[in-house]
C-alpha cells in the first residue's frame, strides 16, 4: 500500500498464559482514514492496539509506524500514536490542564501550552481546565482521555472502543468528534463491538475473531455485499435460456438450466420477489422449490454477533 501509516505484519502473540490471542495478523492502515476494528469480545482487539502502543510485547511479527519499527525504533513510533483508553486512571484530584499537560512530557516532546490550549478548546475542555478530573461528567472524563492521547501531537490515535456504555446522545457527540479529528488530519483506527457504529464512521472495516483478522473491505464494498441476499429456485423443467418475460431481472440461470437465482437487496423495503414470481408465471417458468441465502459476509456477522451474545 502506497500510503500506509501503519504496517503490521505476520503479528502474533501467545500470552506468558500459553494462551494465543493474535495469529499472524497483516494489517495496513491508510493515512487519513477511519478505520473500525471489529470483534467480538476476546477477539484480541486490545492486545494489537496494545503491541502498537507498546504496551504488550509481540511474540512474532513486525510493526511500522510511518517508517519507524516499533521495536528497534521505539521512541519515534510512539511519539507517533495516541491512545484512547476505556477507562480513565489518572489521579482524579489532578486537574485536567496539569493531566493533558504531563502526558506531553511522557513522549519527551518540550511543553506546548499553546497546543495544549488548542487541544482543550477544540474537545470544549478549556473552561474545565482548572477543574479536577472527579468533578468532571462522564463525557467530560472520556474527552479529557482524548485530549490526553492528543497532547504530544499524534498522527495516528487509537479509540478503544470510544462508545461502550455510553448514550445515545453522547455516542453521536462522540462520533462528530472523531470526524472533526479526521479532517484535522489524524488517522484513526477504532474499535466496537457494534455494527452500526462501523457503519456509521468507518472508511474502511476490519473483522478479528479469536485473534485473526478474518476481512478488511471499505466500508461501502461491505456494505453493499452485506445487503445482498440470494433466493434460489429449483426449476421443474430446464431452461436453455431465460424467457422474454424474465428478461431485464436480476437472474442468473446455473445447474444446467434447472436452477434460477434471483438476487436483491435485502435492506430495500421493495425485494422485487412478488414481480418476479408473477414473471415465472407469465413466461410459464415452474419451480419445485425455493430457499433464500445470506451473503457469506453477512453469515460472518451473524455468526459475530451470536459470539457476542454467548459472551
Ligand atoms: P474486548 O472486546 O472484550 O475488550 P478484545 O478483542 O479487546 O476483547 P483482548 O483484550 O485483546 O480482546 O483479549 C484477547 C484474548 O487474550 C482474551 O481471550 C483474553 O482473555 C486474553 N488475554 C488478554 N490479556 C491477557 C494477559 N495479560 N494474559 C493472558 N491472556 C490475556
Amino acid at each position: 500500500m502506497p500510503d500506509a501509516v501503519l504496517s503490521i505484519a505476520g503479528l502474533s502473540k501467545t500470552y506468558g498464559t500459553g494462551f494465543q490471542a493474535l495469529r499472524h495478523v497483516d494489517l495496513e492502515i491508510r493515512r487519513g482514514e477511519i478505520f473500525a476494528l471489529l470483534g467480538p469480545n476476546g477477539a484480541g482487539k486490545t492486545t494489537l492496539i496494545s503491541i502498537v502502543c507498546g504496551i504488550v510485547n509481540a511474540s512474532a511479527g513486525r510493526v511500522m509506524v510511518d517508517g519507524h519499527d516499533n521495536v528497534t525504533d521505539y521512541r519515534a513510533a510512539r511519539s507517533l500514536v495516541g491512545l484512547v483508553p476505556q477507562e480513565l486512571t489518572t489521579d482524579a484530584f489532578e486537574t485536567v490542564w496539569n493531566t493533558v499537560s504531563f502526558s506531553r512530557g511522557l513522549f519527551g516532546k518540550p511543553p506546548n501550552p499553546a497546543h495544549i490550549e488548542k487541544v482543550l478548546r477544540d474537545l470544549s475542555l478549556w473552561d474545565k481546565r482548572d477543574n479536577a478530573l472527579r468533578t468532571l461528567s462522564g463525557g467530560m472524563k472520556r474527552r479529557v482521555l482524548i485530549a490526553k492521547a492528543l497532547s504530544h501531537e499524534p498522527r495516528l490515535l487509537f479509540l478503544d472502543e470510544p462508545t461502550a456504555g455510553v448514550d445515545v446522545t453522547l455516542r453521536q457527540d462522540m462520533w462528530q468528534l472523531v470526524r472533526r479529528l479526521r479532517e484535522g488530519g489524524v488517522t484513526i483506527v477504532l474499535t466496537t463491538h457494534y455494527i452500526d457504529e462501523a457503519e456509521e464512521m468507518a472508511d474502511r472495516i476490519g473483522v478479528i475473531r479469536g485473534g485473526e483478522i478474518i476481512l478488511v473491505e471499505d466500508k461501502a464494498e461491505l456494505m453493499r455485499k452485506l445487503g445482498k441476499k440470494e433466493m434460489t429456485l429449483q426449476l421443474a423443467q430446464p431452461l436453455e435460456a431465460l424467457p422474454p418475460a424474465l428478461a431485464g431481472l436480476p437472474l442468473a440461470l446455473g445447474a444446467g438450466g434447472l436452477e434460477l437465482t434471483y438476487t436483491y437487496d435485502a435492506k430495500a423495503e421493495h425485494s422485487g420477489i412478488t414481480e418476479l414470481l408473477q414473471a415465472l408465471e407469465a413466461g410459464g417458468v415452474a419451480f419445485k422449490d425455493l430457499k433464500t441465502r445470506q451473503s457469506s459476509l453477512e453469515e460472518i456477522f451473524v455468526s459475530l454477533v451470536r459470539e457476542q451474545e454467548q459472551a
